[in-house]
């Protein structure tokens, strides 16, 4: 389902209406604390700059009402933060189809940018709303999707939009298409073997995304707290670890479909309390003491993900395999990410914690993609097709 990108077409002399995600990290006084969104959105913004393009951005920022504007989620300051990572005048319109980007957008030059207001002021952005989606189609010659975080979610500016644009170009940006290609391309088509990791506080949330990669994947590895919820499914003790007794029915059938495909942690490294300085024990799996918890997978665990990993050509990473956040219970994540940055495996992590914990661990610049979306990413793991992906142009 390749599609086609920003590359494929010419933008000079036309209007490109790029949805990015420019939704930032602020602080209490709406100063943005962390402009990597807007970062990595430079590549595609730059290249239509470059090619002579007009360029207007949106995006959401934080979770307005929808009853009009609120200036604490203003993307003013994002506009102000893009003209010094360009190092030039980008323009702003303090509303998303009035007056002010009507005008902002008509005294747009050549290789000039415009950022338009939060698109969630209005209420038609998250109602997926025809109208509010046929004016934002209106300003532009080629709609650009660029936003992965949003990609899994119908809003106006996601489908509506392209859909509104007609017969009229409507291309993936440079990092949407970078994360199809990971999280979709060479998952449905991976060198073997093929090994996922996945760990984190809950199989409840993965369910989907390990009953999809059983079915891919030629092994299926847990680790997390995750683990003593299939414990629990197998017969054994899991102490005061977190468990998910709801969820033991459906362990039992993962295990029943996964085999020997599904690997499950042979040891814990538990503690007394939750905390690092708590009694620490190693013990095997499904045999964790009355008062104990699980907070790591065991050394033996570690040892032999580090081993399974090292043969595998495709990797796929989602969910730490301990509480990573607190040392000595880091050491289970630790290993497993050094033996996917070692291995030749094109690697794949997962957003949320395990790329926060690759990046933390500096291993990030030896895997080969580190996914943008928590929710995105997770949704295509459970092969999930997005409306947002699907209206793009094919390449
Ligand atoms: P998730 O967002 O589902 O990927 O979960 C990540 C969280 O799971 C991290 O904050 C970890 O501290 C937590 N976690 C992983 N293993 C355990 C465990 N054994 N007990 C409690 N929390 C855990």
């Amino acid at each position: 389902m390749a599609k086609k990108t920003i590359a494929d077409v010419d933008p000079s002399g036309k209007t490109v209406l790029m949805r990015v995600d420019f939704n930032v990290p602020q602080d209490d006084s709406g100063q943005i604390t962390d402009d990597r969104r807007i970062r990595m959105a430079l590549p595609s913004i730059e290249s239509v700059m470059k090619r002579g393009g007009r360029l207007v951005l949106m995006s959401h920022l934080g979770r307005p009402k929808g009853t009009g504007a609120e200036p604490k989620y203003s993307l003013a300051l994002t506009a102000k933060r893009l003209s010094e990572l360009l190092g030039q005048p980008v323009a702003f319109a303090s509303d998303t189809v009035g007056s002010d980007a009507q005008s902002k957008i008509s005294a747009l030059k050549d290789g000039e940018v415009v950022v338009l207001e939060n698109l969630r002021f209005n209420a038609g952005e998250q109602a997926g709303d025809a109208e509010f989606a046929s004016k934002l189609a209106g300003w532009a010659d080629i709609y650009c999707n660029d936003a992965f975080g949003t990609c899994h979610r119908t809003d106006a500016s996601m489908v509506a939009v392209p859909k509104a644009m007609g017969s009229k170009p409507k291309v993936s940006g440079f990092l949407v298409a970078k994360e199809i290609q990971y999280l979709s391309e060479t998952i449905s088509n991976p060198e073997r073997p093929f090994v996922a990791i996945l760990g984190g506080a809950k199989v409840s949330d993965k369910i989907n995304v390990i009953d999809n990669l059983l079915g891919i994947c030629d092994y299926v590895l847990i680790g997390g707290a995750m683990a003593y919820t299939f414990s629990l499914a197998g017969g054994g003790k899991t102490g005061k670890s977190l468990v998910e007794k709801d969820k033991v029915e459906l362990a039992k059938e993962l295990i029943a479909k996964g085999g020997k495909k599904l690997v499950l942690p042979v040891d814990t490294h538990c503690g007394d309390d939750f905390s690092a300085s708590c009694n620490k024990q190693v013990v095997k799996a499904g045999e964790i003491p009355d008062g104990w918890e699980g907070l790591d997978i065991g050394p033996q665990t570690a040892k032999n993900y580090a081993e399974l990993l090292k043969s595998a050509k495709t990797v796929v990473w989602n969910g730490p395999m301990g509480v990573f956040e607190m040392p000595p219970f880091d050491e289970g994540t630790k290993t497993v990410a050094k033996a996917i940055a070692d291995s030749q495996a094109t690697s794949i992590i997962g957003g949320g914690d395990s790329a926060a914990a690759v990046e933390q661990l500096g291993f990030a610049d030896q895997v080969t993609h580190v996914s943008t979306g928590g929710g995105a990413s997770l949704s295509m793991l459970e092969g999930d097709k997005f409306e947002a992906v699907e209206l793009l142009d094919e390449a």
